[in-house]
């Protein structure tokens, strides 16, 4: 193969600029050209095609966003959308494709390698509720994003002995509020994954002012309540003065953590690896610590489980 396009699709994710340094300076390594596609499918579509070398993705791998720019385009979903898209690669000369995005972005890359053109698909959102990686692009930093809220947060709470709840992103899934309720030391953590009870949420709260706590952390993912919600009924509940806040975009921005750079280079030089090879309708991964290939097909039919090991150590160590 000696001409590929990248594209980031759906979210955005700190870290996806790394990801397509990677990918252009891994394919000219290879002698291999690379063209970007703007703003997603919508690109393919109108054939927004820009064509990157080596120089043209310097100064980017510490931005945050998606230089490329990122859409959502319904009509890729249609035959109709997807042969325009093919009609301007041809015209291109692109013979393979790096997706990076989500699984609605997957669904993009199986059309494509279905219909001829080989595309590797990289995990980028800080979801991270893909399947067969342990982190999706994206993750890390947002997670550090977090963690800097609710440590600010809890000062105010401190000073003030108030319960606070804060709302974070995760659409389906509760990795974020897991996570960065156990790095945070949250006293509740809420997810999607698992039944909660307003109860024994309250009773949680009034045992710990009991004991001298001065404040109150509670983690909601968006897929399990609105915090709006929850910061009600603990207030109808238990009386206490209750701040509810809702994180919301700035979780997607900023400048990616080293973590997710270097995430982001070693997925980028491995989906060039596998084009070369003519190899398509894979996703690439990294699970404990290794690289690991996975059929498309797979990622969108296996859930991604929430780590039960780390919830039930959150669990014990807010008591
Ligand atoms: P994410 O990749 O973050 O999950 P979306 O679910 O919004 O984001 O998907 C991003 C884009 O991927 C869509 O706007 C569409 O262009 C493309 N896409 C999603 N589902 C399909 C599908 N079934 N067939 C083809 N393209 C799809």
């Amino acid at each position: 193969m000696k001409r590929i396009g990248v594209l980031t699709s759906g979210g955005d994710a700190p870290g996806m600029n790394a990801a397509v340094r990677a990918v252009v300076r891994k394919a000219a390594s290879y002698d291999m050209e690379v063209y970007g596609i703007k703003k997603g499918y919508m690109g393919l579509i109108n054939s927004d095609f820009v064509r990157l070398d080596s120089s043209s993705v310097g100064d980017i791998i510490h931005r945050g966003g998606t230089f490329l720019r990122t859409a959502r385009c319904e009509e890729f979903k249609t035959e109709e959308g997807q042969l325009k898209a093919l009609k301007n690669l041809e015209a291109f000369g692109i013979e393979g494709m790096v997706v990076i995005g989500g699984d609605g972005s997957f669904r993009g890359a199986i059309a494509l390698s279905r219909k001829g053109v080989p595309t590797i698909g990289i995990p980028g959102t800080i979801d991270n509720d893909i399947p067969f990686t342990d982190y999706a692009i994206g993750f890390d930093t947002a997670l550090n994003t977090v963690v800097e809220a609710v440590n600010k947060v809890r000062d105010t709470a401190t000073s003030h002995e108030r319960t606070f709840v804060i709302e974070v992103m995760g659409r389906e899934a509760g990795h974020i509020a897991l996570y960065a309720g156990l790095a945070s030391g949250a006293e509740t953590i809420l997810v999607p994954e698992i039944p909660f009870n307003m109860d024994d949420i309250c009773k949680k709260i009034i045992n710990g002012y009991k004991r001298g706590k001065l404040h109150s952390i509670i983690i909601v993912a968006e897929g399990a309540a609105s915090g709006f919600d929850i910061g009600n009924k603990i207030k109808e509940k238990t009386g206490f003065e209750t701040r509810v806040i809702v994180l919301g975009h700035l979780q997607r921005g900023g400048t990616p953590s080293a973590f997710d750079r270097i995430l982001a280079s070693q997925l980028g030089g491995k989906a060039v690896e596998l084009l070369k090879d003519n190899i398509g309708d894979k996703m690439v991964g990294l699970v404990n610590g290794e690289l690991l290939v996975t059929d498309l097909e797979k990622i969108l039919v296996t859930p991604k489980p929430l780590d039960m090991n780390i919830y039930k150590l959150a669990e014990i160590l807010s008591m």
